[in-house]
Formats: C-alpha cells, sequence, structure tokens
C-alpha cells in the first residue's frame, strides 16, 4: 500500500541526494496533486506542460525509488486538469441522462472546486523558494563557516550598509543555499518593508530568455532593479551565458550605485570564474568574499543533532557518531544518511528510538562505504594466528631467534601483515620488535617465491588468511 507519507520521504531523500534538483522541486513537484487508494498513485497536473515535465524528468527515478523501498507494485495514473473536467463533464453528462438528481449535483461542484487557470497554477511568489528550515537558528557554526555565518548575519541585519556584496563560496553540499536563504528569511521575519528577492541562477537566465522572447524586457528590469536585497545562488552557471551575463553587470551596476544588498553564492572564488567577462568578476571582489569548507567531526556530529531536534527524533548517539566518522566532505551526504534511517523507519514502522547501530550500517550500507571496524585485521591477530598454526608463542615470533622453523613463522606472518593490512613496512617492522622495513620487504619477497612451489605452505597460508578474515 502507498500513502501521502512515503510518498512525500521519497522525494525529500531524491532532492536531499540532489537526483532531484531544489529549484525543479520547488517549481514542479511541491504543490503536485497527488491521491493514493491501495496501490494506485494518482497525479493530477495543472496543464500538459506539467504532466510531460513530470513524466520526461521525474516519473523514472520516483518510481525506482518507490519500488526499492515499498517492493510493491505501483500503478500510476496521470491526468491534466483539463482531463479532469473532461471527464467529470462527461461523467455528469452520463448522469443527467440517467436523470438522477443528487449525482447531477455533486459532481457540479466538484468541477468548481477543480477549475485553476493554468495563469494561476503558475503565478508563484518567490517566497515559495525559501526553505523554512533554511534559518540561522538551524545553521550550525563551527570553525568552517563561523566567518561566513557572521559577515551573512551582518548583511542580513543591516543589508546594504557594509559588505557589498558578500561572496560565498564552497564546495557541493557545505551550507551555501542554507546561509543565503537564512538571510531572506531573517529579513522576512525582521525586516517585512523590505522587498527581496532570493533565486538560483538558472531561473535569473530562464527569466531573462523568457521576458527576451515575449518582450517582457522592461518588467523583468524593474522587477530586478526595485529589489533591496538580490540574493542570487550558484553564480557559476553564468558562465557562458554572454546575454544574461551582460543582463547581470546591469542589474548589479543599478543595485550598487543604490546601495541594494546583493549576496552571491558559487563553487568557487571569485577569481577562478575564468568565462566570466573581467568586468564582472572584478565587480564580485568589490565587497567581502568568504569561504565555507568541509566541517570538522565535532560540527560533523552537532549538524547531525541538530537536524534530530529538528525532526523531532531521537536517534542513538552511536548512530549519529558512525555517520559523522563516515561522511565527511558533504553535509547534504550527511542529512542524506540521516534521512534514509528515518524514512526507513517511518517505512517499515520501525521505533527510531530503538533503532540500533547494527541496523542502522544495514540500512546505510550502500550508501556510502564505510570501514567497518570490527572487521578491521590487526597485526597482533595475525601474530596469534601463525604462532597457533606453528605451535610456537607470538613472543617468539616478535622475537630475534634465528631457528629455522620460527623464522619461517616469522616471515609468513610478516607477509600475512603486507597483504590483509593497510599498515607500511616500518609499522610491521615496529610490531615485530622493532624490525627495519628491509627485512619486512625481504621476508615478503622469500614467502611469495615460496609459495609459487610449496603446495602445502600456499593451502596452510590461504586458510589463515580465509580463518583471519572470516
Ligand atoms: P550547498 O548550497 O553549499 O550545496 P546546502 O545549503 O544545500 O549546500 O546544504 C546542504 C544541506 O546541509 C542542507 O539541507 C542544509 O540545511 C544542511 N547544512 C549545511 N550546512 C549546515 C550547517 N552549518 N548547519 C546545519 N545544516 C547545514
Ligand atoms: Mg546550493
Amino acid at each position: 500500500m502507498i500513502e501521502k507519507k512515503i510518498w512525500d520521504d521519497i522525494i525529500q531523500y531524491l532532492v536531499s541526494k540532489d537526483l532531484i534538483n531544489e529549484v525543479a522541486y520547488h517549481i514542479w513537484l511541491k504543490d503536485l496533486d497527488v491521491k493514493f487508494d491501495e496501490n494506485k498513485v494518482t497525479i493530477t497536473f495543472a496543464n500538459t506542460i506539467a504532466k510531460e515535465k513530470f513524466i520526461s524528468s521525474f516519473a523514472d527515478i520516483i518510481k525506482k525509488t518507490l519500488y526499492e523501498f515499498n517492493k510493491e507494485e505501483i500503478f500510476y495514473e496521470y491526468f491534466t486538469k483539463d482531463e479532469v473536467e473532461e471527464k467529470k463533464k462527461s461523467s455528469s453528462k452520463k448522469s443527467k441522462e440517467d436523470n438522477t438528481e443528487s449525482n447531477k449535483g455533486k459532481a457540479n461542484k466538484e468541477n468548481k472546486s477543480t477549475s485553476i487557470s493554468n495563469q494561476e497554477a503558475y503565478n508563484f511568489n518567490q517566497i515559495n523558494y525559501l526553505n523554512q528550515r533554511y534559518t540561522f537558528d538551524n545553521f550550525v557554526i563551527g570553525k568552517n563557516n563561523q566567518f561566513c555565518a557572521a559577515a551573512a548575519l551582518r548583511v542580513a541585519q543591516a543589508p546594504g550598509q557594509h559588505m557589498n556584496p558578500l561572496f560565498i563560496y564552497g564546495g557541493v553540499g557545505l551550507g551555501k543555499t542554507h546561509i543565503l536563504q537564512a538571510i531572506a528569511n531573517y529579513i522576512l521575519t525582521n525586516k517585512s518593508n523590505l522587498k527581496i528577492l532570493y533565486m538560483h541562477v538558472e531561473q535569473f537566465i530562464d527569466e531573462f530568455i523568457h521576458s527576451l522572447k515575449n518582450e517582457q524586457m522592461n518588467s523583468f528590469r524593474m522587477k530586478f532593479r526595485n529589489t533591496d536585497v538580490l540574493l542570487l545562488d550558484d553564480v557559476q552557471y553564468l558562465e557562458q551565458k554572454d546575454a544574461s551575463m551582460e543582463m547581470f553587470f546591469h542589474t548589479f551596476n543599478s543595485l550598487y550605485q543604490a546601495q541594494k544588498q546583493m549576496v552571491f553564492t558559487c563553487d568557487k572564488p571569485p577569481k577562478d570564474l575564468k568565462d566570466f567577462e573581467e568586468r564582472v568578476r572584478n565587480r564580485m571582489e568589490w565587497g567581502l568574499t568568504v569561504q565555507i569548507t568541509p566541517p570538522d567531526y565535532e560540527t560533523r556530529v552537532a549538524i547531525l543533532q541538530k537536524m534530530c531536534e529538528y525532526e523531532q527524533r531521537n536517534v542513538d548517539e552511536k548512530i549519529l557518531h558512525f555517520i559523522a566518522k563516515n561522511v565527511k566532505s558533504s553535509i547534504r551526504e550527511l542529512e542524506s544518511a540521516l534521512i534514509k534511517i528515518i524514512a526507513y523507519c517511518d517505512i517499515f514502522k520501525i521505533d527510531i528510538n530503538s533503532l540500533t547501530l547494527e541496523q542502522a550500517k544495514e540500512i546505510l550500507k550502500d550508501q556510502f562505504k564505510y570501514i567497518d571496524e570490527t572487521k578491521i585485521i590487526q597485526i597482533d591477530d595475525i601474530i596469534r594466528k601463525v604462532a597457533e598454526t606453528f605451535k610456537i608463542s607470538s613472543y617468539d615470533i616478535k622475537s630475534k631467534k634465528r631457528n629455522a622453523s620460527i623464522s619461517r613463522a616469522r616471515n609468513i606472518a610478516m607477509y600475512l601483515c603486507r597483504e590483509l593490512t593497510s599498515a607500511s613496512t616500518t609499522e610491521i617492522g615496529l610490531s615485530f620488535g622493532g624490525k627495519d622495513h628491509t627485512t619486512i620487504i625481504h621476508a615478503c619477497k622469500k614467502i611469495s617465491d615460496l609459495i609459487k612451489d610449496d603446495e602445502l605452505l600456499r593451502i596452510s597460508i590461504e586458510e589463515m588468511i580465509k580463518d583471519l578474515t572470516s
């Protein structure tokens, strides 16, 4: 059975994994009219464009992911509002013919409530793009972002008065969009008289092209130049878009002259925007440029705790530490690991409070390649295993004794350490009573040569490897 919660969780999960772009989500998916009935999903789109866009861009990935989680065959039906109207008209006509008064009344009422014009459906407000969660309060400060967060807050408190523009750059999933929208959310709450415009640069480009085509350049110009605060996300996408870049240049100039605040985010510093026109690149550096870098371990744990707090979920600290230890470069990935756990528990009705670390590892096993510490083979495990096999003591193996059978066992142990651990020859040498790294190299060569001819030795080594790795 499919239900709204599962559908929403899956879509959130896809957005968090960047498999569905966040801007696209707001335009095409956020307000979709979706109905669920047992194993059937019925979607009613505002118009044919929306329906076709859904089928070409989102249907496959959503269906695939739903199946992965639900393992149930689901049937999908797509209609446009017009098609629904048509269907209703014909059924109401049929009821008229049937001459049943009650049916007629109901059909008319439904017709009315579903008739929203296409224009209305597309007339979205900029604010729709803002994620209510992206606030300063929900932004965890660490060494990696403290300067950026302080500058952003300053700008939000006194737009246009200090650092103009504020240019924020950093890698994917490190919080640039979050901090940019935090400025927007702050101003909306605290300075609601100011006109703010938050948008992704691709939307800027789309609107620009649309206005050109429809000869609406004046209203496009007015929209941007009348704003008090312009927040543009991912400006790197302006590269090689010459006409849009020109438009952007003029927009920048007029806002700058009028002391209106601008904040930009980007995946690289201004100097690396090689395909930007020199004069545009230059302007990017007129204000303050700040970088966000990947968070350290403590900050990663704090971010996960904050997310749990926001989601009002209690997740075992051990699980949070496990995720923080394994996901280092992107906060989005950190978040998506947690979302996967939450979605999994919701879907399979598991009480998240009592989820164990082992269960979490199982849920996340495809999410990232984690190092399972319980499976790491230690040098001492190998020495113990070899000593046991050759019925000598670990002490003998580590000693300087030159007796032939002890030397041979020692060489085998050294060889296994090279094969089964990531330790360097120097580290292995130290674990064998301070032997030189050349001794280890020599021992390994000796054993690999011996194995070629000595069938019994090969089998015995293979068995030890099997025992140590199982
Ligand atoms: P970017 O725009 O740099 O690619 P995002 O702003 O989209 O990254 O951040 C990815 C996710 O990580 C978002 O859900 C965001 O809320 C979260 N995030 C990033 N940095 C922080 C932080 N310092 N505190 C809390 N959440 C964060
Ligand atoms: Mg972003």
